[in-house]
């Protein structure tokens, strides 16, 4: 029977073959069945009356995101007008899906493809890389090109926009991320539109620290007159452009270039917040739901590399290899190599690779399964170094080069 005193402990040292005790802070402790406990549980009457002692301590007193967690037993309440809304637009998208392939004129198709990816750019390069992750810098003139790009997606005003984001990295997939993957496809594409915010989302999107979008007289410009602005970009100006230039009927360029393209990128936006929260690897960190996704990537102009993103959310290419299926980073790169856009922050490659080892699902392709491979055999084989040149990523190649000697 070995007997252990937790205030004055005692251990055998073998080398002084002698009894030695630790030097313990004289404290009495209280104690539980005969064990110990670390501090005293204090009961409260109230929360009100923990809050102001833990306060008072300068206690941390919010959630952490893993508290919070996800209540599968909270019923929403569905918010009828914004779900027979969505509903609606998405019938009438599908006839101007139907009338750009049978009826609209080729410079129309043109047009509605070049308005869709410019609100792509606008939502992906601004809102998201810019506005709110910060991952770098821009000129005036870049910073109204993006905020009308943003404009033309009609995804609500940039304020809002970065808000949500802000929010749902803070705290991903949990009640408070307006759109928790948790709770389904559905719920995180368009049904967190279509319900009343969970009160966790309500009460820490009041604590956000917009403070840098509060100084930016264009970003409070655009929050102010957001519905005369959507008027004007999202909905005028891509329908007057093909009636004016190539004399389309008003009824095909408004069914096109306005409805079917927002609902479209509204779809390609939403699918960043499910799909790529939802189906793929995790070669970054397998702790957390976002993954990457080759397919979100191409219909998001870049931005399904979410495992990399939500690791290294500062990071200006939201990707670890840059410019593969992502038009934006490629976008970013053309504005800083012609002065308009700088000081983009990156993630340093043992950054990655710490990260990768420690918390990743070994999918890497270098820190992964062949990593372990290289580490333990000394060499690759032809067919892994195969499968590596399939993935086309030139800089892991080059950094297999490396490794292998
Ligand atoms: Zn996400
Ligand atoms: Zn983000």
């Amino acid at each position: 029977m070995i007997h252990v005193d937790f205030v004055n402990p005692t251990f055998q040292d073998e080398n002084l073959d002698k009894n030695v005790t630790c030097p313990q802070p004289k404290m009495t402790l209280p104690k539980t069945n005969g064990y110990p406990v670390a501090q005293e549980v204090k009961t409260y009457k109230s929360r009100e009356e923990q809050v102001k002692e833990m306060k008072a301590r300068g206690d941390y007193i919010g959630l952490l995101p893993a508290e919070i967690g996800t209540d599968y037993s909270f019923k929403r309440k569905i918010v009828w007008p914004n779900a027979i809304g969505f509903a609606a637009l998405h019938l009438v998208a599908l006839y101007g899906f139907w009338v750009l392939i049978f009826d609209a004129k080729v410079w129309t198709v043109v047009w509605t493809l070049f308005v869709a990816w410019s609100s792509g750019i606008g939502v992906t390069t601004g809102a998201h890389r810019l506005f709110c992750h910060r991952s770098y810098k821009a000129t005036f003139a870049t910073r109204l090109m993006l905020i009308l790009f943003h404009t033309l997606a009609g995804q609500n005003c940039l304020y809002i926009w970065v808000r949500d984001h802000r929010q749902h990295h803070k705290y991903s997939d949990t009640d408070a991320d307006p759109h928790n993957a948790h709770r389904g496809f559905f719920f995180s594409h368009v049904g967190w539109l279509m319900s009343r915010k969970h009160p966790a989302v309500i009460s820490k999107g009041k604590a956000i620290d917009m403070s840098d979008l509060e100084a930016d007289w264009l970003v409070m410009f655009q929050k102010e007159h957001y519905k005369t602005l959507y008027l004007i970009f999202a909905i005028l100006l891509p329908s007057v452009v093909p009636v004016y230039y190539w004399n389309e009927t008003w009824w095909n360029a408004f069914f096109t270039a306005y409805l079917f393209r927002s609902v479209l990128v509204l779809n390609c936006t939403w699918s960043v917040n499910s799909a790529a929260h939802l189906w793929g690897n995790q070669p970054f960190d397998k702790y957390m739901m976002p993954v990457e996704s080759g397919f979100v990537s191409m219909v998001s102009v870049g931005e399904g590399w979410h495992n990399y993103h939500h690791a290294f959310p500062w990071d200006y290419r939201a990707a670890e290899f840059g410019s593969k299926y992502s038009i934006s980073t490629l976008v970013i790169d053309a504005l800083a190599s012609c002065g308009f856009a700088y000081d983009l922050r990156t993630t340093p490659y043992h950054m990655v690779q710490k990260r990768a080892e420690r918390t990743g699902d070994g999918s890497h392709p270098i820190y992964g399964r062949l990593a372990e491979k290289l580490e333990t055999t000394g060499k690759l084989d032809d067919s892994d170094i195969a499968e590596l040149l399939k993935t086309k990523e030139t800089g892991s190649v080059r950094r297999l080069v490396t490794a292998q000697g």
